[in-house]
């Protein structure tokens, strides 16, 4: 008995139709059926059996097809057969839910009416290749969907041969790839975009293997920092161009980031470009890997800060040279003039630029020439050093004259070496020579040498040209200060003089108003002595006018000589009192003519001589033979001698001398003419002697002795003799006489 249930569906039919004859055979020998009745029932319990066993199986057949068409229709991707002419003629579910056409409606139909017109062309050719190939021929086309919406659609189409070799359908499978071609499309669109990015970046950027540190693609931008053409350096690993120096520091980072010890770091290190040169970059650099990958790669991002490692460093460096500065600055503030100031900033700056020898030039606009104000070294000492140079002679007159800093390696060699120069200055000393400014004023020339090899850096120059324009001001600032105290001093000075004028101006005015106020006090004496002196004539005439009225008549002559006494006297005085009145406002002129004093003298002798006849005194003159000759008012001089020759011969008793003597005498470192009135009378009191010149002013013994008198002879005298500038002296004894003196200046 067959074992139905074990049996393919191609053995099972074989079986069938045996079991079909066998049934065939048993009603053929129906007449033997009761024969074999008991041995039918028998076999027809086994058919029964086997009909069972037969059913069994078409219900698994049945089963197994229906899977088989759900494998078709549900297959993931899209089945469809076309016949010879295109027309779709089976076409799975996947396939029509594509298109999105009911499967029903899409039978018959040209397949082509489902491809995108700009594939048209494209299908066909993929139709015919396939008809060309016995392999499977795969291709790409857009094909539209409901909505007219388009997707992309890979095939592979096989194409089935009838009998007679000709093709009879195309089996065509259809994959749906829409998806698929936008993510590659995607991923090629960022692929660009970070070439783009990479390429373009404004920082350095690249790809280095790892391990080995060679560089896998490098950006414009990193080859440009670098130096290197792009070709050069990716034949390079990153470790060839690297600083010797920042070498192991970077090394020592990549190795942690190699062992995921970090995830990324960042250093500043240097670079040696192509040429040479060095360029300070930032370094910033990540390891490439996916997760639990040993890292392969790394990306490195370089910026170029040489600048701001220059601004550093050169901010280190002035920093560095500020501190002198600032040093020297605090020393030249202290000084107070330029002989202190001058040396001591040439000390400080050859100090802090190690340099041995060194002037500070300034220039005297009165000369135009440059001289040292301040100088060390050698030529300082050996006296080779000139004493002025003019502007543009030498270094240190150019730089003066350019106003520009002159640098030299060899002062010998320059171009502005003068033979003189030359002479003088040992070769390979050389130096720099910087202008001295104040404000804008170019005002002298710092010259600091240095002997070959040594030069003045860059950084040196500056740091003199710093303390040059330090010079400058603090220069500026003596030279106001110098000035300013020597305005003060003489304003001083000035002050002093002027308080000492206004002093003198001061006693001056004191004098004048104590002068004013004598006189003020002369002027009421006067005019009390005046009223007085006038008054008592009066009285004497009015007392003998009533006396010729009424007294006896025999001596009316004598009355009468009295009153003339007194008219005399009266009109005497009066024509003193004018005289002393026209003195004092200035009313009286002088004529100033030559004469012989001797001719003077004896004119008044004569003139007095009945007078000393009267009084009983012997008058003589005693004239210096030849006798000077004087620059006179003759009415004055005359007024004056005549005046001192009536005082001797009233104040000498009766037997007594009187004599006017002329002369010459020496006196102040000067000649002088001299007259001398002497007399043997009665002298005056030594305390007497300062008043007798006041107006006025009468001794006591001549008031006592009822001697006439008005006290205004020896003031006018004084007067007279004060308009000509001459001198009146006098010597006097109680008793012995007096000698009155007049000094006249030799005509
Ligand atoms: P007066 O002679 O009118 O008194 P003066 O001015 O001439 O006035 O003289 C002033 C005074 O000087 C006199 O009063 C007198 O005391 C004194 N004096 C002047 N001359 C002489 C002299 N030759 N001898 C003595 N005393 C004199």
């Amino acid at each position: 008995m067959a074992n139905y249930q074990r049996m393919t569906k191609a053995e099972l039919i074989p079986a069938l139709r045996g079991l079909e004859a066998q049934v065939a055979s048993l009603e053929s020998i129906a007449a033997e059926r009761d024969r074999l009745s008991h041995e039918l029932s028998v076999h027809q319990i086994e058919l029964e059996a086997q009909n069972q066993e037969l059913r069994e199986a078409q219900r698994l057949v049945e089963e197994s097809r229906d899977r088989y068409v759900d494998l078709y229709d549900f297959a993931p991707v899209g089945y469809v057969a076309l016949d010879a002419g295109g027309h779709i003629q089976e076409i799975n579910l996947t396939g029509a839910s594509m298109l999105g056409v009911e499967r029903s409606r899409l039978i018959g139909i040209p397949f082509s009416l489902y491809v995108a017109r700009g594939d048209a062309g494209a299908f066909r050719e993929h139709l015919r290749q396939s008809g060309q190939s016995q392999e499977p021929v795969t291709g790409e086309l857009q094909v539209v969907v409901k909505e007219a919406q388009a997707i992309r659609v890979q095939m592979v189409s096989l194409a089935l041969r009838d009998g007679g070799g000709g093709i009879s359908r195309y089996r065509i499978t259809m994959r749906d790839v829409t998806a698929h071609r936008r993510a590659e499309q995607a991923l090629r669109e960022s692929e660009e975009r970070f070439r783009a990015i990479f390429e373009q970046a404004a920082v350095g950027v690249s790809q280095c293997v790892s391990h080995t540190g060679e560089y896998v693609r490098v950006n414009r931008k990193y080859c440009e920092i670098a130096g290197y053409a792009r070709e050069e350096l990716l034949t390079w690993r990153f470790q060839g161009i690297t600083h010797p120096d920042d070498l192991e520091a970077e090394l020592n980072l990549m190795q942690q980031l190699m062992e995921g010890k970090i995830r990324t770091f960042s250093m500043e290190k240097r670079l040696r470009r192509k040429d040479g040169e060095i360029v300070w970059v930032n370094l910033t650099v990540s390891s490439m890997w996916a997760s639990g990958e040993e890292p392969t790669y790394h990306i490195a991002i370089i910026e170029d800060i040489t600048e701001r490692r220059q601004a550093i460093e050169d901010t280190k460096l002035r920093l560095a040279e500020l501190e002198p500065v600032s040093e020297i600055s605090t020393t030249l503030r202290a000084a107070r003039t330029l002989g202190e100031m001058l040396p001591m900033l040439l000390d400080l700056t050859l100090e802090a630029l190690h340099a041995m020898e060194g002037s500070i030039w300034l220039y005297d606009s009165v000369e135009d020439v440059l001289r040292p104000a301040a100088s060390r070294g050698e030529s300082e000492k050996d006296g080779t050093c000139p004493h002025q140079l003019k502007p543009g002679e030498g270094i240190v007159g150019a730089a003066f004259a350019t106003g520009q800093p002159h640098l030299a390696g060899d002062f010998r060699l320059d171009q502005g070496a003068s033979e003189a120069m030359c002479q003088r200055i040992p070769p390979g000393i050389g130096g720099a020579a910087i202008p001295i400014r104040a404000g804008e004023k170019v005002i002298g020339t710092f010259v600091i040498n240095v002997s070959l090899p040594r030069k003045l850096t860059p950084s040196e120059v500056h740091l003199l040209t710093t303390l040059s324009e330090l010079a400058g001001t603090a220069i500026q600032r003596i030279m106001l200060r110098e000035e300013v105290e020597r305005r003060a001093a003489e304003l001083e000075q000035r002050v002093i003089q002027r308080t000492a004028e206004l002093s003198q101006r001061e006693a001056a005015l004191e004098a004048a108003n104590a002068k004013l106020t004598e006189l003020d006090r002369m002027k009421s004496q006067f005019v009390s002595n005046v009223s007085h002196e006038l008054r008592t004539p009066i009285t004497t005439i009015k007392l003998y006018a009533s006396l010729l009225r009424r007294g006896p008549p025999e001596r009316r002559d004598q009355f009468l000589d009295a009153l003339e006494q007194e008219a005399n006297r009266q009109a005497h005085l009066i024509e003193e009192i004018l005289q002393v009145s026209r003195i004092d406002s200035g009313r009286l002129d002088l004529h100033y003519a030559p004469y012989a004093l001797n001719e003077l003298a004896e004119a008044s002798v004569v003139s007095r001589e009945p007078l000393a006849a009267e009084k009983g005194v012997t008058l003589a003159c005693k004239p210096l033979k030849p006798g000077p000759t004087v620059s006179v008012d003759r009415v004055r001089t005359l007024q004056v001698i005549d005046n001192l020759v009536e005082n001797a011969l009233w104040y000498t008793p009766t037997g007594g001398q009187v004599s006017v003597a002329t002369g010459t005498a020496e006196a102040d470192g000067q000649i002088w003419a001299t007259l001398s009135v002497t007399d043997t009378g009665m002298g005056i009191p030594k305390d007497e002697l300062p008043r007798i010149f006041e107006r006025f002013f009468r001794g006591e013994k001549p008031r006592e002795m009822q001697l006439p008198g008005t006290g205004l002879g020896l003031a006018i005298v004084k007067d007279i003799v004060d308009l000509h500038g001459w001198r009146v002296t006098v010597e006097s004894q109680v008793g012995g006489g007096s000698t009155f003196t007049v000094w006249m200046p030799l005509a």
